[in-house]
């Protein structure tokens, strides 16, 4: 089977009068819209990895996740569409949630796991896998060199070109890739990262593994609202207020803190005049159901 997923991901201008008060241009990639269970950048994180299971003639995908992750539930429903058998090595103790169920649904095995052995994601690999000539490894979120390879492409489809990209960042791979794409498409466009993490000022070193060349971007730690998954009234509020004015869907955990930040950045005049800015929505709208209480 080909493994690949016509990709449909239109560029959207939205409308604030902020933006014009500081005489600034935004758009949205809508990453969102590639596939509703393969969400966003997850799939460009995926698509060389089973490229290279399928490859090496390995049937069972095998990843790691909390017991929200979006890339759990991605890995679930790819290996479902592409022909794969997947197991979910789950961090912490049993649990069900709605994350979960869709995970299930999709006929992906969960294994929970202690947390202080959900750590050596190698090891507990070999524990369970490690005779197992058809199960291929997939690190927790799907980073690696063939997910920064994935992402990359997401340069590529673009007509216009923007003075500043913006996206929001986990493990640091999909930042790597985008960085990747502008170097390789000779592009002077800045690139800003907003890590979802307390302290993410870490996520520098991370992006910096799966960069082809050094490059220069800019981090904006100050916007984790506490720390990972962690949210308070100003971002829910201000997440209620973008969804209900545009119609699109983002959410607490990655999207909604990386437009917040473009929001207020440009509110302090971050950005010179007349500025182009493109924000990636890279999906992961089921975020939400983990953060139903907040609202
Ligand atoms: C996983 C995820 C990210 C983070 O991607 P990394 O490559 O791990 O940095 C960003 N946004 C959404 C919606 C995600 O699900």
């Amino acid at each position: 089977m080909n493994i690949d997923l016509e990709i449909f991901s239109p560029v959207q201008r939205i409308n604030n009068p902020l933006f014009d008060e500081h005489g600034v241009k935004v758009f949205l990639k809508r990453d969102d819209l590639i596939h509703p269970m393969i969400s966003g950048n997850k799939w460009r994180k995926l698509k060389y990895l089973l490229k290279n299971a399928q490859a090496q003639h390995k049937n069972h995908l095998v990843t790691f996740g909390g017991a929200y992750s979006n890339h759990l539930l991605a890995t679930a429903a790819a290996a479902a569409k592409f022909g794969f058998r997947a197991t979910g090595i789950v961090r912490g103790e049993t649990v069900d949630n709605d994350t979960l169920f869709l995970c299930k649904l999709h006929g992906m095995q969960l294994l929970f796991t202690d947390r202080d052995s959900y750590r050596d994601k190698p090891e507990l690999f070999a524990q369970y896998f490690g005779n197992n000539k058809d199960a291929f490894f997939i690190d927790e979120g799907g980073a690696s060199a063939e997910g920064a390879q994935g992402c990359s492409e997401l340069i590529d489809e673009l007509t216009e070109t923007y003075d500043h990209i913006f996206c929001a960042c986990g493990t640091g791979t999909t930042a790597a890739g985008i960085i990747n794409g502008l170097t390789k498409n000779q592009l002077k466009t800045r690139f800003n990262a907003v890590p979802v993490f307390k302290n993410g000022g870490f996520i520098k070193e991370e992006i910096d593994r799966f960069l082809i060349n050094p490059a220069n971007f800019d981090l904006h730690t100050d916007y984790h609202f506490g720390g990972y998954g962690k949210a308070n009234d100003e971002l829910i509020i201000f997440i209620k207020q973008f969804v209900a004015s545009t119609g699109i869907v983002i959410e607490p955990v990655y999207t909604g803190k990386m437009m917040y930040a473009l929001y207020n950045l440009i509110a302090q005049d971050h950005f010179k005049p007349d500025s182009n800015i493109l924000a990636i929505h890279s999906g992961g709208i089921w975020g939400l159901l983990g953060m139903k209480d907040k609202f």
